[in-house]
């Protein structure tokens, strides 16, 4: 984990290191705002904690520059002046989380940390239909609340159909996106499958989600 530190005064710079580095994070230090802005354009850090008083381009001027680089980065604010205003201005510009100075600095670790964990959930993609979801990280299926057991094709199905939800589904085409074929097998594979997935993600749950379209192959849909 690699944390950028932008602040100009050297002893709060210096304060916020060593607290993180105690912590087992990597930390780079910057002073200024165009520093902190070349650096955080061109290293991938985990969380970029930045002041909004500094000297030339201000804090608020590099997140707003990161965000149109898209620099998706999760940005901790630090601020003197806790005005409303401020954080208000630093939340529309694109900033993850906001900490009014002074501040203890178990207090920005364990904020720093939290992002660290919101950064790492993004790179997980939740499908959700409903209330039918599908994390394509951990592949585990919920609905309502329920976690719904899936054999590795039938979570292939599931994500198909959840990726495209809304749009009809062909035969042809799950057995291409689903099973590889690029050849019509002739079989009813693709019913057997839809018939075990309706099972688990509908027969007990409402509304039913999984749609069939009369001779042409199946939808997932919301709404009936
Ligand atoms: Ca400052």
């Amino acid at each position: 984990m690699r944390i950028l530190v932008v602040e100009d005064e050297k002893k709060t710079a210096s304060f916020i290191r060593k607290a993180l580095q105690a912590e087992s994070f990597a930390v780079d230090v910057c002073h200024n705002g165009d520093d902190a802005l070349a650096a955080a354009s061109t290293t991938p850090f985990d969380v970029v904690v930045l002041d909004i008083m500094l000297p030339g381009r201000d804090g608020l001027s590099v997140l707003r520059q990161l965000r149109t680089r898209k620099v998706s980065t999760p940005v901790l604010l630090l601020s003197a002046r806790g005005e409303v205003n401020e954080r208000v201005e630093g939340l529309n510009a694109g900033a993850d989380d906001y900490l009014p100075k002074p501040f203890e600095l178990t207090e920005l670790v364990a904020r720093v940390r939290a992002l660290t964990r919101r950064g790492g959930e993004n790179k997980s993609t939740l499908l959700r239909v409903a209330d039918l979801t599908l994390d394509t990280l951990t592949h585990k299926a919920q609905r309502g609340g329920a976690t719904i057991e899936l054999t590795a094709r039938e979570y292939r199905l599931l994500e198909f159909l959840m990726g495209s939800a809304d749009r009809p589904c062909g035969r042809m085409m799950i057995l291409e996106k689903v099973w590889d074929y690029d050849f019509d097998p002739g079989t009813n594979l693709v019913d057997v499958y839809i018939r075990r997935l309706r099972e688990k993600i509908d027969a007990n749950f409402q509304p039913k989600l999984l749609q069939t379209i009369r001779g042409s192959g199946y939808m997932l849909k919301e709404a009936p």
